[in-house]
């Protein structure tokens, strides 16, 4: 007999290329990973440690569905990144070690309500509600890490509308995918199931309602949804 005593929310899923679901367990992600894009932010370029924030596994847009134009806000970004799923976890993982945590990559968007966001930095706040929305994390398939090219370089690139937006080289990270995993495993023990978006490239800008978002990541897939 069941204890729940309102039912269990379902299994956040995500497609995986060739078949299969990847069940989604925690959502991280990396801000200010490309130095053009720290510095179109008004960061720093510098290699200064990465700093990590999240969203709820259950923002995920899976299956080129369709993202809503969230409340709250005028200024709704795209942030075209490399994700990593994880298929092991571990907790102070050595760099030399964190690449067999990586069961595969994806294509995945950080869909951002700049303007919340710009707020809360100048007063210091959480950036929870300007990242972690409903239908923040629209997300391409998964392809086995074995399947995708060599993810340390690559073209990826952001569309609106047929038009370019964004568009960089993997190679650009200041931080690295197993440099992301290891740090970030010392703030929290990792576990199969977690996505980690590893920041984006330059050119993020606004989108409105009826706007069709188109990324590609070389050697890893495509991300597509539109704003509804
Ligand atoms: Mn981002």
């Amino acid at each position: 007999m069941s204890a729940f005593v309102i039912a269990p929310p379902p299994q956040v899923c995500a497609p995986v290329a060739g078949g299969g679901l990847f069940p989604v367990r925690r959502i991280f992600c990396v801000g200010q990973n490309y130095a053009d894009h720290a510095r179109e932010m008004g960061g720093d370029p510098q290699r200064n440690p990465p700093f990590f924030f999240t969203k709820p596994a259950d923002s995920l847009v899976t299956e080129g569905a369709d993202a809503p134009y969230p409340s709250l806000t005028q200024n709704l970004h795209h942030e075209i990144e490399l994700v990593v799923a994880l298929g092991a976890g571990g907790a102070n993982v050595a760099l030399a070690d964190a690449k067999a945590l990586i069961f595969g990559y994806a294509a995945g968007i950080d869909l951002t309500r700049r303007d919340l966001q710009a707020e809360a930095k100048k007063a210091g706040r959480p950036w929870d509600m300007a990242k972690g929305f409903d239908a923040s994390a629209p997300l391409g398939l998964i392809r086995p890490a074995g399947a995708c090219g060599d993810v340390g370089k690559g073209r990826i690139s952001l569309s609106v509308n047929g038009a370019g937006r964004q568009q960089g080289d993997l190679a650009e990270m200041i931080w690295s995918v197993a440099e992301i995993i290891a740090i970030l495993s010392t703030y929290v023990a990792l576990a199969p199931g977690d996505l980690i978006f590893t920041g984006t490239p330059a050119g993020v800008g606004a989108v409105s309602a009826g706007d069709l978002l188109n990324g590609e990541i070389e050697g890893v897939g495509e991300v597509t949804t539109r704003i509804a």
